[in-house]
């Protein structure tokens, strides 16, 4: 048969909810955001010179996910206590009250930016009609930076991705 040509299709770190648009993770866990393993960056906080590429991985003991790595024996790094991850649990959970705390304040910049740009516009009298393309394009560029200066924040780091793949493996 002839291989169909698929688009790719992205990943779901985060959800939209309601109208509010709160950025909310969908796992449970966040030392290790539901994968059984520690994530890099809160390891990094336990063990300062882990390398993700060369070290066993830390098992998340803050849930029970981790038991599904146990098969990689030699791999695996058991000395995250679940003190340790419940820790690091809280942590993380801080990192993300901050990065929502960030979005709204990014929401509320960027009104306050559209409102300030209308009434500019229409102060100087200069018309009374919808942006124009040109400004609707201005507008727009300013909306998307904003935000993907924010999914850059609260993206998994591309290292963590890598590993977890050459796991799989
Ligand atoms: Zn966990």
């Amino acid at each position: 048969m002839k291989l169909p040509k698929l688009k790719p299709l992205a990943k779901r770190q985060e959800v939209e909810v309601g109208d509010k648009e709160r950025w909310k993770p969908t796992w449970n866990c966040f030392c290790c955001q539901d994968t059984g393993k520690v994530r890099t960056h809160l390891v990094s906080l336990v063990i300062p010179e882990y390398n993700p590429n060369r070290d066993r991985f830390p098992i998340c003991q803050n849930c029970h996910l981790g038991e599904s790595w146990i098969h990689l024996e030699g791999n695996y790094d058991l000395r995250l206590t679940p003190d340790i991850c419940q820790e690091l649990d809280r942590f993380a959970r801080e990192g993300w009250k901050k990065t929502r705390r960030d979005w709204h304040e990014n929401q509320k910049s960027q009104t306050q930016f559209e409102q300030e740009f209308q009434q500019l516009t229409q102060s100087k009298n200069l018309r009374k009609r919808d942006r124009s393309p040109e400004e609707e394009m201005f507008v727009t560029q300013h909306s998307q930076n904003v935000r993907e200066n924010l999914e850059l924040e609260i993206k998994p780091k591309s290292d963590e991705e890598k590993q977890l793949k050459e796991v799989e493996i």
